[in-house]
């Protein structure tokens, strides 16, 4: 379990244009963020430097205790779901939920182990033998949930994952990643999450907390409740 601190984090890009203003904000261990605001308000690149995957300007993020500034993505013990969330084509639903550990060198045992337990929690258990063309787009995407479940991380990133889904599809999986925040949270495990989208709904229904973005300062947090109550 691990809470994040974003502490008057700064990013500016190599052509000198200042993507990020000094931003505060902090999430609580198990909590639910999701970060909305249009496009070009600078979520992905706040969601990047917390994943490692942009460099921090300024400012300080740390996961739990630590300051992560310099760490490299896999020691920040993180996992990220992608809107284009590739799976290997050749692989099983199996294979591809395990490659991951199995480059980290656990044992069959293991890898069987966290796997299963993925596939239930994700409903994709009679899927495990299917290869990625003989999945939905729904069910690809559960697997592409579970790739980050598996690695059982201290904190959960996605950064719109359910924008190159049909309408009914968001509908369901919305319910899904809700209901599966949940189950983590009820069985101790880490269920931190930060959730980019610029869809209201989702952040309307998803979110413990709302943080509001708007040209790369923060501009309100605050619970689903507060933020859309009628004026
Ligand atoms: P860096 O992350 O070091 O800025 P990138 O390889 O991401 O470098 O991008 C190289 C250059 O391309 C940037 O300096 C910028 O001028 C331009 N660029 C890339 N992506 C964007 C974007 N989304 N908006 C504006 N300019 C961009
Ligand atoms: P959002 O995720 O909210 O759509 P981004 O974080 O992608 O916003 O982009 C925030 C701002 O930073 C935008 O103005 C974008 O053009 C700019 N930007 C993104 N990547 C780069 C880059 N590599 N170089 C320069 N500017 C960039």
């Amino acid at each position: 379990m691990a809470k994040v601190s974003f502490e008057k984090v700064t990013k500016v890009y190599s052509n000198g244009f200042k993507a990020v203003h000094g931003i505060d904000l902090e999430i609580k261990d198990g909590e639910f963020m999701v970060m909305v605001g249009p496009s070009g308000c600078a979520k992905s690149t706040t969601l990047r430097m917390l994943a490692g995957l942009e460099t921090i300007s300024g400012g300080r993020i740390r996961i739990g205790e630590a300051v992560v500034n310099n760490l490299a993505p896999k020691e920040r013990g993180i996992a990220m779901v992608f809107q284009n969330y590739a799976l290997y084509p050749h692989m099983t639903v199996r294979e591809n939920l395990g490659f991951g550990l199995k480059l980290a060198k656990l044992s069959k045992a293991d890898i069987d182990k966290h796997v299963e337990e993925a596939a239930e929690l994700l409903e994709l258990t009679p899927l495990l033998d299917r290869l990625p063309r003989q999945l939905s787009g729904g069910q690809a995407q559960r697997v592409a949930v579970g790739r980050a479940i598996v690695k059982r991380p201290a904190v959960f990133l996605f950064d719109e994952p359910l924008s190159n889904l049909d309408a009914k599809l968001r509908a369901s999986m919305r319910v899904r990643i809700s209901d599966l925040h949940k189950a983590l949270k009820k069985s101790n495990r880490s269920a931190t999450t930060v959730y980019v989208t610029h869809d209201q709904t989702e952040a309307m229904t998803m979110g413990d907390r709302i943080c509001v973005m708007k040209d790369g300062h923060i501009m309100q947090v605050d619970t689903p409740a507060n933020l859309y109550k009628a004026p």
